[in-house]
This record gives C-alpha cells, sequence and structure tokens, in this order.
C-alpha cells in the first residue's frame, strides 16, 4: 500500500475516511447527488416555473444539467460579488450544450439550430471547450429541449458541475492526414460509460479531460489528458498527462510518464477520475481541482498510487508526444486523408446565432456531409468537402470567413458581463469592436498574437496562455474614474513546446489598461512586435 499520509489539516479525502461534509457546496452534493435534480425539474420546476425552484437546486444541483442562471441585465460590474446571488440571478438560463470531442452530425447541427431559435432568443456560442451555450432559456422549455437534443444523441448532463465535463478532442479526429490514431472510439467509450454515472458525480470539483492525437487541444489546462504518442515497441497510443488548469492558481499540466494504448484509455480515465474523487480535496473549492493534488503529491507518487490502488497495474512507461512549434486552428483549406478537405472558419469570438447555424447546416449538407467540428478555439471546421472554392464564398457571404485577419483568427473571449453572474466587464462585444477596430489600424499585417479576453480572474478564455492575456478587473482611468480595463499577461501560449513559447505568460505588475484604451494598447504591442522588441510597456 502506498503511503499517502496527508497534511495535518483535515482536507475532507474520501479516501481517509473523512466523509463529513465540510462546506456548503459538499453538503448539498452530500444531501443528494445533483444528477437526481433532473426528474424535479421535469416535474415540478419546468410545471411551475421559476418562483418554485429551490435555492440548492438553482444555484447547485441546475449546474450538472448544464444550467446557470444568467445575470441580470444592467448590473454593472462594480456590483459583482457585493450583491447577494439571487440578487444577480435573472429568471432566465444559460444552457450548456456538450459536444464531446467537437463532433457534430447534420441532424445535431439543425436540433441545435432550431432550439437557439425557438427557445433562446436566437443565441449560440461556441465555447472554447468545444461546447455551445444556449442563453434566455425558460425553465419552462427545458424538458423539450431536452427531448429534442437527446433524440440526436445530444445532452446537457454533466455539462457543468464538480463531474467529468465535455472530453476535448481533436477537431480534425479520423479526417487529419496527420493523424495516426483516432482517438473518437476512446471519447466515445468514456461518455458512455461514466457521463451521468451516479458513482462519478460527486468530485470535490470540475474535472476535464481530454483525448487527442494531435496537440491542437488546449491538452495542458486539463485535469486529464492523453495525447498521442508513438512507443519504440509498442507502436501508437498516448502519453498520460494530469493537474493541468488555468483559474486563480494557474497550473499546467504534468506527464505521468505512462504510455497507454487506445483500448485502454477509458479504463485509466476511470482510474485516475477515481483517484480524484477519493483523494481529491474537498474542504476548499479553491484548492478542490486536481492540480492541487498533483502539486502536493508530484507525479511519481500520485503514478504509484494510482497504479497500486486504482488500477491494480503498473502502467508501462513511454516517449513524450510530438509536438508542434506553433498552436494548430486549422483555419483555412486542408486536405483530408481521403482527398476531401475541410474548411475552418472563424466566427467573430465564437458568436454564431440559431439562424447562422441553419444556414451552415445547409451549406455543410450541399458541400459536404453534413459533418461539422467545433475547435477548442471558439472555431468550426466543415468537413468532406469536394470543392471547397464555392463553401468558402458562401461560409463568408453568412458571416464565416475561412481567410480570416489574423485579430479575428486569433482572439477569444469568455461570456463576460453580457450574461455570466461572476464578470466584472464586457467582453463579447468589447472583443467584437477590438477587432474590427485592429483591422481597421492595422489591415492584414502579419502579427499572430493571440488576444484572449475574460470578464473577471476565472480565466475561462485562458488568460494566462495567451500572447496578450486580459483579465477583467476596474481601473482607474485617468481622470480618477472607476472603470472597466483589464490586467495584462504577455507571451504564453499553449499547444507547442515549452522552448518554443508553451507556458504562462507574465503578468506584470501594475500592467493594466482601461477598456476603452485597449485597441490602442494592442496596436502599440503589435508594432513593438513588428519591430522586433516586446516589453509590455
Ligand atoms: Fe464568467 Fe469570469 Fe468565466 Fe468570464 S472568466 S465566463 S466572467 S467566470
Amino acid at each position: 500500500m502506498t503511503d499517502t499520509s496527508t497534511p495535518t489539516r483535515s482536507q475532507g479525502q474520501w479516501a481517509l475516511g473523512q466523509r463529513e461534509a465540510l462546506n456548503s457546496n459538499e453538503k448539498m452534493k452530500a444531501d443528494e447527488n445533483p444528477l437526481l435534480v433532473r426528474e424535479r425539474i421535469e416535474r415540478v420546476y419546468a410545471r411551475e416555473g421559476f418562483a418554485a425552484i429551490h435555492p440548492d437546486d438553482l444555484r447547485g444541483r441546475f449546474r450538472w444539467w448544464g444550467l446557470y442562471t444568467q445575470r441580470k441585465p444592467g448590473i454593472d460590474g462594480g456590483r459583482t460579488g457585493v450583491l447577494a446571488p439571487e440578487e444577480l440571478d435573472d429568471e432566465y438560463f444559460m444552457m450548456r450544450v456538450r459536444s464531446d470531442g467537437g463532433q457534430l452530425d447534420l441532424a445535431q447541427l439543425r436540433a441545435i439550430a432550431d432550439i437557439s431559435t425557438r427557445y433562446a432568443r436566437d443565441t449560440a456560442d461556441i465555447t472554447d471547450r468545444q461546447n455551445i451555450q444556449l442563453h434566455w432559456v425558460r425553465i419552462e422549455d427545458v424538458p423539450e429541449i431536452w427531448r429534442r437534443l437527446e433524440e440526436v444523441g445530444l445532452s446537457t448532463t454533466e455539462a457543468c458541475g464538480d463531474c467529468p465535463r465535455v472530453v476535448l478532442g481533436s477537431p480534425v479526429a479520423g479526417v487529419s492526414v496527420d493523424e495516426v490514431v483516432d482517438a473518437t472510439p476512446a471519447i466515445r467509450e468514456i461518455v458512455d460509460r461514466f457521463v451521468g454515472d451516479l458513482s462519478l458525480s460527486n468530485l470535490p470539483r470540475k474535472f476535464k479531460s481530454t483525448v487527442s492525437w494531435l496537440a491542437d487541444v488546449p491538452y495542458e489546462a486539463n485535469d486529464v489528458a492523453f495525447l498521442g504518442a508513438v512507443h519504440p515497441e509498442h507502436g501508437p497510443g498516448f502519453d498520460v498527462w494530469v493537474g493541468g488548469g488555468l483559474s486563480t492558481a494557474p497550473m499546467l499540466a504534468q506527464r505521468l510518464g505512462a504510455w497507454v494504448p487506445l483500448a485502454e484509455v477509458p479504463d485509466v480515465w476511470l482510474a485516475i477520475t477515481r483517484l480524484f474523487r477519493d483523494y481529491g480535496y474537498r474542504r476548499l473549492r479553491h484548492r478542490a481541482r486536481l492540480k492541487f493534488l498533483v502539486a502536493d503529491w508530484g507525479v511519481e507518487r500520485f503514478r504509484a498510487v494510482l497504479e497500486e490502488e486504482f488500477l491494480g497495474r503498473p502502467l508501462l512507461d513511454g516517449p513524450p508526444p510530438a509536438l508542434p512549434a506553433a498552436p494548430i486552428d486549422h483555419i483555412g483549406v486542408h486536405r483530408q486523408q481521403d482527398g476531401l478537405h475541410y474548411v475552418g472558419v472563424a466566427p467573430v469570438v465564437g458568436r454564431v446565432s440559431g439562424k447562422q447555424l441553419t444556414r451552415l447546416a445547409d451549406l455543410a449538407e450541399a458541400h459536404g456531409s453534413g459533418r461539422v467540428r467545433l475547435t477548442a478555439y471558439q472555431k468550426l471546421l466543415v468537413l468532406d468537402v469536394a470543392d471547397p472554392g464555392p463553401l468558402v464564398r458562401e461560409l463568408r457571404a453568412i458571416g464565416l470567413e475561412a481567410e480570416p485577419s489574423p485579430w479575428r483568427r486569433n482572439t477569444m473571449a469568455c461570456t463576460g458581463i453580457e450574461f455570466c453572474k461572476l464578470a466584472v466587464v464586457d467582453t463579447k462585444q468589447r472583443a467584437a469592436t477590438l477587432v474590427a477596430e485592429l483591422e481597421e489600424r492595422l489591415g492584414d499585417r502579419p502579427v499572430p498574437l493571440s488576444i484572449n479576453l475574460n470578464g473577471c480572474p476565472n480565466s475561462c478564455a485562458r488568460a494566462q496562455v495567451a500572447d496578450i492575456g486580459l483579465k477583467g478587473m476596474l481601473v482607474t482611468d485617468a481622470d480618477g474614474a472607476q472603470v472597466e480595463g483589464f490586467q495584462v499577461h504577455l507571451g504564453g501560449g499553449l499547444g507547442m513546446a515549452e522552448n518554443q513559447g508553451g507556458g504562462f505568460g507574465r503578468k506584470l505588475r501594475g500592467l493594466k489598461t482601461t477598456a476603452a484604451e485597449l485597441p490602442a494598447y494592442v496596436e502599440r504591442l503589435s508594432l513593438r512586435y513588428l519591430d522586433g522588441r516586446v516589453d509590455g510597456s
């Protein structure tokens, strides 16, 4: 038995017999498994309306079904964290639809488009975790939305909450000429066997996973990641990483030094998830992600506990994956394994509408097989296209650009103050304006800088790992007024080797900009970059 003796203060690890709920969130989960709230939503809340919803369900268990209340419109960022939760809650919901591996077929795309226009005021945001988020959803409509989603094999199950979230995968799995093994079967098996499993739905905190041959997903920011690697004796398989996560205490995932074949990925994933469930810290939510356990134990001890207590066998040692020199975003026209093409397009910061998705579905059906993929950079791909030229033109006509400016291509934004109750500043609209202004000021000058806008320190759009990472906060302007602004991180990167620019950006003390000055600030930085000197000033 491995020595798993722990710190003197109780962290609430189940494996050590500490099952007492140590905070209100743990109590909510212990009182009733959050997945069980679905029955109440369908039987009671959808009939009786918003006012009937119990607060523990509204702000707790609903998340396990992909539902968050939206921020009440008109509440400025200065009041975030000051108002009580019920004062921030609108009566409408954000609903997150899982798309594991980012894969959508034609029926699924049409279903999402139709739900968006019927029930979500035509909203649909592609997130940086390959999900689709709808807004303005009424509780009365939720059962019918679930019925329509499930009819085509989609769901909102565990799209949020302390449970296994959407599994990221390469958006070109099964079609890329650079791929050796398609990881899709492992993703499907994980979802089919374990998403919605009551024994895995009370984890200490959210649990983010990636299974991908290519490093075209932000695997370093995940709790667990399996990345393609060729073993010298056993051939192609997957290298295992654990303990990544950004938010307010960012850490990059670390290699376990272990290699697993495709067929074993689901069982090793299960063992890691159970280890997290049983040994993960449950006392403080801001120290509950797997990364804190990995940081405390180190990867050697983590691997030993995994093998001895959860797998019952040793893992094979394996080589590191070959990492690209720069992030891969798949924008533009690319040849597939079968001689057809895929076309990658950039909506502005992932924002599309139901009507746009309906047109996209028509085009994907007319020019391809109907298959569409979502990327972890808020972009879209249309697969299986024989003659891409006409499709590129028709996609442009509906606002989906296969030849975007560097600004449109490389800018992401989180939900921000428009809908998010934790936000301090606006992000989506601000990012769209920023992109337009930079296109105007700098045109198509080749400035391959990624810009990630976040509405608060939680870093849902990965502030620390962009060339220019922006973290929303209130700042003091030249007139001494408190206005929306950003703290700036410079020089981060993901999806590439550390010696080629991967890793965290530098948070420079005092480096802040007001939101109004942001375009001029980024323009200055870009011109310095083109000059070959960036110092953050
Ligand atoms: Fe909301 Fe903050 Fe996440 Fe943006 S980073 S979506 S503002 S919690």
